[in-house]
């Protein structure tokens, strides 16, 4: 997943606790292998996983599949219904066509990104779970996990986490962290909301219990060309970079749904993410713009506060509806 995973647990027993982390990040190392759509640099006895297997047979035949990779997709298939494809994991090869992945990252001409747009369309994932297969229709189209794998992956190695008895754990994927219980004293975990123009310091702090936040940035992945930043969060519409936000933290108990949703409002932008957001049952959302104006629903109102630093404007609760 090209990221560093943190696994923090608190137990009273300390092979039980070890015990637990090694299941943690062979949840993790599983959730990577499935999902990782490059095969170079790998073992010459390397095996490919889910997706590179997937890719593989596109437009050819369907591919059976993981339960695991089954949920991912189906989840993705759901949330790109929802909004009208602004998240969207057929976006491989828009993906590919800027560089990202294989680090030979240039602009590509609006022919090459039209191109590459054509073979995008979550209509053309084909899942069918009774016989757990997965096909792409049409030759050329790739799936491309990135934005939803981190979560998923947190949401089963915190499954396995509770599974072998620990009440108080933290995980950080990357922009990804979730909480398990409270802190041993009793308190929520308390995790900061990095600046998004000033990695070492933090935007907000988030008082988190048995829930996730996830973050997706413009400064994660992205090069420079020109003296302009072109980063990996990609508006399916047109094949370039969401350009609206420069920052989205979703909230909820699914790591899962709050991974899908951060890129999906980095490309839906302040007006329809927030629109879209608030009515989403269970699910929080600080949206930082890159006037540097932030925006919050209610309600994380008890559990979200702003440090003031950073000259970011607050504007809390001053969403349109559509
Ligand atoms: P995240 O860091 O979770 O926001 O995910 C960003 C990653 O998701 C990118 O590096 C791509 O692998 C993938 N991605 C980019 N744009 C989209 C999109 N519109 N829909 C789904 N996945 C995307
Ligand atoms: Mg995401």
């Amino acid at each position: 997943m090209n990221t560093l995973v943190r696994v923090h647990v608190i137990c009273e027993d300390e092979e039980k606790g070890r015990k637990a982390l090694k299941q943690a990040f062979d949840v993790f190392k599983k959730i990577d292998h499935l999902t990782n759509r490059f095969p170079e640099n790998k073992p010459v006895a390397f095996s490919p996983g889910d997706v590179l297997k997937i890719n593989g047979s596109a437009g050819l035949k369907p591919v059976q599949v993981s339960a695991d990779t089954i949920r991912i997709i189906q989840r993705s298939q759901y949330y790109a219904g929802l909004t009208g494809g602004a998240f969207d994991v057929s976006i491989g090869p828009v993906m590919d066509s800027w560089g990202f992945g294989n680090n030979q990252q240039y602009v590509p001409a609006d022919e090459e990104i039209g191109r590459a747009l054509s073979l995008v369309d979550y209509g053309k994932v084909e899942v069918d779970p009774g016989k757990a297969t997965v096909f792409l229709t049409e030759p050329g189209m790739s799936l491309d996990l990135g934005g939803v794998a981190k979560g998923y992956a947190m949401d089963e190695a915190v499954k396995a986490l509770r599974e072998v008895g620990m009440k108080h754990a933290l995980i950080n994927a990357g922009g990804c962290v979730y909480a398990l219980g409270t802190r041993p004293d009793g308190e929520p975990w308390r995790v900061g909301i990095q600046d998004p123009r000033s990695s070492g310091d933090i935007v907000a702090i988030l008082s988190l219990k048995d829930s996730a936040a996830v973050t997706s940035g413009d400064y994660q992945r992205y090069f420079e060309q020109e003296g302009v930043l072109y980063h990996h969060i990609i508006d399916p519409s047109t094949g370039k970079q969401a350009r609206e936000l420069i920052q989205t933290t979703v909230v909820s108990e699914s790591a899962t749904d709050a991974d899908i949703l951060s890129t999906a409002l980095f490309v839906l932008g302040p007006r329809r993410g927030m629109s879209f957001v608030e009515d989403l049952p269970g699910t929080g959302a600080v949206l930082i713009g890159p006037d540097k104006v932030v925006l919050a629903t209610a309600n994380l109102n008890n559990q979200l506060t702003f440090t003031g630093d950073g000259g970011y404007q607050i504007a809390r609760n001053v969403t349109q509806k559509r």
